[in-house]
Protein backbone atom coordinates (compact mmCIF):
# COMPACT_ATOMS: atom_id res chain seq x y z
CA UNK A 1 0.00 0.00 0.00
CA UNK A 2 0.97 3.54 -0.07
CA UNK A 3 1.42 6.04 -3.04
CA UNK A 4 3.17 9.16 -1.18
CA UNK A 5 6.15 9.05 -0.28
CA UNK A 6 9.45 10.74 0.20
CA UNK A 7 12.87 9.97 1.34
CA UNK A 8 16.94 9.73 1.15
CA UNK A 9 18.41 8.52 -2.31
CA UNK A 10 20.27 5.27 -1.04
CA UNK A 11 21.72 4.10 -4.42
CA UNK A 12 21.53 5.41 -8.36
CA UNK A 13 22.75 4.05 -11.40
CA UNK A 14 26.27 5.37 -12.53
CA UNK A 15 25.25 7.17 -15.11
CA UNK A 16 22.48 8.79 -13.39
CA UNK A 17 23.29 13.10 -13.68
CA UNK A 18 19.78 14.63 -11.81
CA UNK A 19 20.04 13.15 -8.64
CA UNK A 20 22.86 12.42 -6.04
CA UNK A 21 22.99 9.63 -3.26
CA UNK A 22 21.89 11.46 0.34
CA UNK A 23 19.79 13.64 -1.30
CA UNK A 24 16.05 14.74 0.04
CA UNK A 25 13.71 13.63 -2.92
CA UNK A 26 9.98 13.39 -2.91
CA UNK A 27 8.11 10.44 -5.04
CA UNK A 28 5.85 11.32 -8.20
CA UNK A 29 3.52 8.63 -8.20
CA UNK A 30 2.75 7.90 -11.80
CA UNK A 31 5.03 5.27 -13.61
CA UNK A 32 3.87 5.99 -16.92
CA UNK A 33 5.21 3.64 -19.71
CA UNK A 34 6.89 6.66 -22.18
CA UNK A 35 5.89 4.89 -25.27
CA UNK A 36 1.98 5.43 -25.62
CA UNK A 37 0.60 8.09 -28.15
CA UNK A 38 -0.34 9.94 -25.14
CA UNK A 39 3.15 9.55 -23.00
CA UNK A 40 5.15 10.55 -26.54
CA UNK A 41 2.63 13.92 -27.10
CA UNK A 42 3.90 15.07 -23.91
CA UNK A 43 0.31 13.75 -22.07
CA UNK A 44 1.97 11.43 -19.69
CA UNK A 45 -0.56 12.13 -17.15
CA UNK A 46 -2.96 10.06 -20.16
CA UNK A 47 -0.67 7.09 -20.26
CA UNK A 48 -2.82 4.36 -21.25
CA UNK A 49 -0.47 1.97 -19.20
CA UNK A 50 -0.12 3.77 -16.21
CA UNK A 51 0.56 1.96 -13.07
CA UNK A 52 0.12 3.23 -9.55
CA UNK A 53 2.30 2.05 -6.59
CA UNK A 54 0.22 0.39 -3.72
CA UNK A 55 -2.08 -0.65 -6.80
CA UNK A 56 -0.16 -1.85 -9.52
CA UNK A 57 3.31 -2.42 -7.96
CA UNK A 58 4.33 -2.52 -4.66
CA UNK A 59 3.97 1.06 -2.58
CA UNK A 60 5.24 3.29 -0.39
CA UNK A 61 4.70 1.02 2.97
CA UNK A 62 7.97 0.45 2.93
CA UNK A 63 11.17 0.79 4.74
CA UNK A 64 13.09 1.04 0.82
CA UNK A 65 11.49 1.96 -2.24
CA UNK A 66 12.98 1.26 -5.83
CA UNK A 67 11.50 3.41 -8.45
CA UNK A 68 12.66 4.94 -12.09
CA UNK A 69 15.05 7.89 -11.36
CA UNK A 70 12.82 10.52 -12.82
CA UNK A 71 9.98 9.80 -10.74
CA UNK A 72 12.19 11.25 -7.55
CA UNK A 73 12.65 15.17 -7.38
CA UNK A 74 14.62 16.84 -4.86
CA UNK A 75 12.35 18.17 -2.01
CA UNK A 76 11.70 21.65 -1.24
CA UNK A 77 14.11 22.58 1.50
CA UNK A 78 11.80 23.95 4.14
CA UNK A 79 9.80 20.80 4.36
CA UNK A 80 10.28 17.93 6.24
CA UNK A 81 9.82 14.28 4.74
CA UNK A 82 6.35 13.84 6.21
CA UNK A 83 5.18 17.59 4.58
CA UNK A 84 6.76 16.59 1.65
CA UNK A 85 5.37 12.78 1.27
CA UNK A 86 1.92 14.96 1.66
CA UNK A 87 2.91 16.73 -1.37
CA UNK A 88 2.36 13.17 -3.87
CA UNK A 89 -0.68 13.09 -4.29
CA UNK A 90 -3.42 15.76 -3.36
CA UNK A 91 -1.46 18.83 -4.17
CA UNK A 92 -0.11 17.76 -7.42
CA UNK A 93 -4.01 16.72 -8.33
CA UNK A 94 -5.04 20.01 -6.97
CA UNK A 95 -2.32 22.15 -8.75
CA UNK A 96 -3.64 20.21 -12.53
CA UNK A 97 -6.96 20.84 -11.65
CA UNK A 98 -6.41 24.82 -10.90
CA UNK A 99 -3.92 25.79 -12.82
CA UNK A 100 -3.31 23.66 -15.63
CA UNK A 101 -7.15 22.80 -16.18
CA UNK A 102 -9.59 25.20 -15.09
CA UNK A 103 -7.05 28.02 -15.76
CA UNK A 104 -7.92 29.68 -12.46
CA UNK A 105 -6.54 33.48 -11.89
CA UNK A 106 -5.91 35.66 -8.97
CA UNK A 107 -8.77 37.76 -9.63
CA UNK A 108 -11.41 35.23 -9.56
CA UNK A 109 -13.55 32.99 -6.97
CA UNK A 110 -13.14 29.56 -6.26
CA UNK A 111 -15.56 27.38 -4.39
CA UNK A 112 -14.24 24.11 -3.14
CA UNK A 113 -16.40 21.76 -1.63
CA UNK A 114 -15.73 19.27 0.51
CA UNK A 115 -12.60 20.68 2.35
CA UNK A 116 -12.49 18.07 4.76
CA UNK A 117 -10.79 15.98 2.02
CA UNK A 118 -7.41 16.10 0.97
CA UNK A 119 -7.43 17.06 -2.89
CA UNK A 120 -10.00 20.18 -1.51
CA UNK A 121 -7.79 20.61 0.86
CA UNK A 122 -4.83 21.81 -1.23
CA UNK A 123 -6.95 23.23 -3.72
CA UNK A 124 -8.42 25.66 -0.94
CA UNK A 125 -4.40 26.32 0.20
CA UNK A 126 -3.16 26.74 -3.16
CA UNK A 127 -5.99 29.01 -4.90
CA UNK A 128 -6.12 31.44 -1.15
CA UNK A 129 -1.97 31.49 -2.06
CA UNK A 130 -2.51 32.82 -5.34
CA UNK A 131 -4.68 35.91 -4.28
CA UNK A 132 -7.96 34.07 -5.34
CA UNK A 133 -10.98 34.43 -3.29
CA UNK A 134 -11.78 31.00 -1.71
CA UNK A 135 -15.19 30.02 -0.56
CA UNK A 136 -15.56 26.77 1.39
CA UNK A 137 -18.08 24.09 1.83
CA UNK A 138 -17.83 20.97 4.39
CA UNK A 139 -20.98 19.26 6.55
CA UNK A 140 -18.90 19.44 9.83
CA UNK A 141 -18.80 23.22 11.46
CA UNK A 142 -14.68 22.18 13.15
CA UNK A 143 -13.14 21.59 9.31
CA UNK A 144 -14.88 24.80 8.52
CA UNK A 145 -13.05 26.62 11.27
CA UNK A 146 -10.06 24.84 10.30
CA UNK A 147 -10.09 25.96 6.78
CA UNK A 148 -10.58 29.47 7.55
CA UNK A 149 -7.96 29.49 10.16
CA UNK A 150 -6.05 28.10 6.98
CA UNK A 151 -6.42 30.50 4.66
CA UNK A 152 -10.37 30.03 3.06
CA UNK A 153 -12.17 33.43 2.46
CA UNK A 154 -16.09 32.17 3.60
CA UNK A 155 -17.12 29.00 4.81
CA UNK A 156 -20.29 27.34 4.24
CA UNK A 157 -21.76 24.15 6.05
CA UNK A 158 -23.59 22.23 3.66
CA UNK A 159 -25.37 20.83 6.27
CA UNK A 160 -27.50 23.74 7.40
CA UNK A 161 -27.17 26.02 4.46
CA UNK A 162 -28.33 26.26 0.48
CA UNK A 163 -24.66 25.77 -0.66
CA UNK A 164 -25.56 27.78 -4.14
CA UNK A 165 -27.86 30.35 -2.30
CA UNK A 166 -25.28 31.46 -0.05
CA UNK A 167 -22.57 31.62 -2.54
CA UNK A 168 -25.02 34.21 -4.96
CA UNK A 169 -25.11 36.30 -1.77
CA UNK A 170 -21.50 36.10 -0.86
CA UNK A 171 -21.29 37.47 -4.53
CA UNK A 172 -23.56 39.85 -5.05
CA UNK A 173 -25.88 37.56 -7.35
CA UNK A 174 -22.63 36.86 -9.51
CA UNK A 175 -21.72 33.27 -9.03
CA UNK A 176 -18.06 31.58 -8.65
CA UNK A 177 -15.63 31.78 -11.62
CA UNK A 178 -14.32 28.05 -11.01
CA UNK A 179 -15.69 25.11 -8.97
CA UNK A 180 -13.27 22.69 -7.45
CA UNK A 181 -15.04 19.16 -6.71
CA UNK A 182 -14.75 15.29 -6.47
CA UNK A 183 -17.97 14.46 -4.16
CA UNK A 184 -20.24 13.86 -7.06
CA UNK A 185 -24.08 13.58 -7.20
CA UNK A 186 -24.68 15.03 -3.62
CA UNK A 187 -23.15 18.49 -4.73
CA UNK A 188 -23.81 18.98 -8.34
CA UNK A 189 -26.90 20.65 -8.78
CA UNK A 190 -25.52 23.43 -5.94
CA UNK A 191 -22.06 23.11 -8.15
CA UNK A 192 -23.29 24.03 -11.44
CA UNK A 193 -25.66 26.58 -9.64
CA UNK A 194 -22.69 28.09 -8.24
CA UNK A 195 -21.21 29.30 -11.53
CA UNK A 196 -20.82 32.46 -13.15
CA UNK A 197 -21.99 32.62 -16.78
CA UNK A 198 -18.99 31.27 -19.12
CA UNK A 199 -17.48 29.51 -15.38
CA UNK A 200 -15.77 26.14 -15.26
CA UNK A 201 -16.40 23.30 -12.93
CA UNK A 202 -13.40 20.67 -12.65
CA UNK A 203 -13.91 17.76 -11.35
CA UNK A 204 -11.64 14.67 -10.33
CA UNK A 205 -14.26 12.74 -7.73
CA UNK A 206 -17.67 11.20 -7.04
CA UNK A 207 -17.63 9.78 -4.00
CA UNK A 208 -21.36 10.04 -3.19
CA UNK A 209 -22.25 9.08 -6.62
CA UNK A 210 -21.09 9.23 -10.06
CA UNK A 211 -24.59 9.76 -12.21
CA UNK A 212 -26.29 13.68 -10.96
CA UNK A 213 -28.41 15.08 -13.66
CA UNK A 214 -26.28 16.90 -16.81
CA UNK A 215 -28.50 19.94 -16.53
CA UNK A 216 -27.61 20.46 -20.28
CA UNK A 217 -29.74 23.47 -20.80
CA UNK A 218 -28.21 25.61 -17.64
CA UNK A 219 -24.93 24.32 -19.19
CA UNK A 220 -25.16 25.17 -22.82
CA UNK A 221 -27.55 28.67 -22.12
CA UNK A 222 -24.94 29.85 -19.80
CA UNK A 223 -21.69 28.54 -21.52
CA UNK A 224 -20.47 26.83 -18.50
CA UNK A 225 -17.43 24.41 -18.88
CA UNK A 226 -17.31 20.70 -17.01
CA UNK A 227 -13.90 19.57 -16.94
CA UNK A 228 -12.25 16.18 -15.96
CA UNK A 229 -9.16 15.81 -14.50
CA UNK A 230 -7.01 13.34 -12.67
CA UNK A 231 -3.38 13.33 -11.00
CA UNK A 232 -0.92 15.57 -12.68
CA UNK A 233 2.33 15.05 -14.95
CA UNK A 234 5.96 15.56 -14.33
CA UNK A 235 6.23 18.79 -15.08
CA UNK A 236 3.46 20.21 -13.09
CA UNK A 237 4.72 18.35 -10.21
CA UNK A 238 8.74 19.56 -10.82
CA UNK A 239 6.75 23.62 -11.10
CA UNK A 240 4.17 22.60 -8.43
CA UNK A 241 7.55 21.98 -5.79
CA UNK A 242 9.44 24.88 -6.91
CA UNK A 243 5.83 27.35 -5.82
CA UNK A 244 5.31 25.59 -2.74
CA UNK A 245 9.08 25.82 -1.80
CA UNK A 246 9.31 29.84 -3.34
CA UNK A 247 6.01 30.66 -1.54
CA UNK A 248 6.93 28.81 1.43
CA UNK A 249 3.41 26.98 1.76
CA UNK A 250 3.42 24.21 3.95
CA UNK A 251 0.78 21.13 3.48
CA UNK A 252 -1.72 20.08 6.43
CA UNK A 253 -0.61 17.08 8.40
CA UNK A 254 -2.81 15.49 10.64
CA UNK A 255 -0.91 13.43 12.47
CA UNK A 256 1.85 11.16 12.38
CA UNK A 257 2.52 7.29 13.25
CA UNK A 258 5.89 5.44 13.28
CA UNK A 259 5.58 2.04 11.19
CA UNK A 260 5.21 -0.27 13.88
CA UNK A 261 1.73 1.85 14.99
CA UNK A 262 0.83 1.39 11.48
CA UNK A 263 -2.60 0.23 12.45
CA UNK A 264 -3.34 3.27 14.70
CA UNK A 265 -2.65 5.40 11.21
CA UNK A 266 -5.19 3.14 9.29
CA UNK A 267 -7.65 3.76 12.15
CA UNK A 268 -6.95 7.51 12.26
CA UNK A 269 -7.83 7.57 8.42
CA UNK A 270 -11.24 6.14 8.99
CA UNK A 271 -12.01 8.82 12.07
CA UNK A 272 -14.67 11.71 11.14
CA UNK A 273 -12.08 14.55 12.68
CA UNK A 274 -9.02 14.09 10.69
CA UNK A 275 -8.39 16.66 8.34
CA UNK A 276 -5.18 16.61 6.44
CA UNK A 277 -2.61 13.67 6.04
CA UNK A 278 -1.69 11.51 7.96
CA UNK A 279 1.44 10.00 7.63
CA UNK A 280 3.81 6.99 8.61
CA UNK A 281 7.92 6.84 9.11
CA UNK A 282 10.37 4.80 8.79
CA UNK A 283 14.04 4.62 10.23
CA UNK A 284 12.64 6.77 13.42
CA UNK A 285 12.07 9.60 11.10
ZN1 LIG B 1 2.23 5.87 -21.77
Amino acid sequence: MGLDGAGVVEAIEKDETRLTVGQRVVVFPNLTCGRCEFCQRGDDVLCTRMKLMGEHVDGTFAPWLSVPAENLFPMPAHLDFVQAAALGVNYLTAWRMLFSRAQLKPWETVLVFGVGGGVSLAAMQLAASIGARVIVTSREDDKLQRALALGAHEAINGRTEEVARRVMALTDGRGVDVVVENVGEAVWASAMKSLVRGGRLVTCGATSGDQPPADIRRLFIRQLQIIGSTTGNALEFKEMLSYIQRRQIFPVIDSCYPVENIHDALDRLECRGRMGKVAVTFHGG
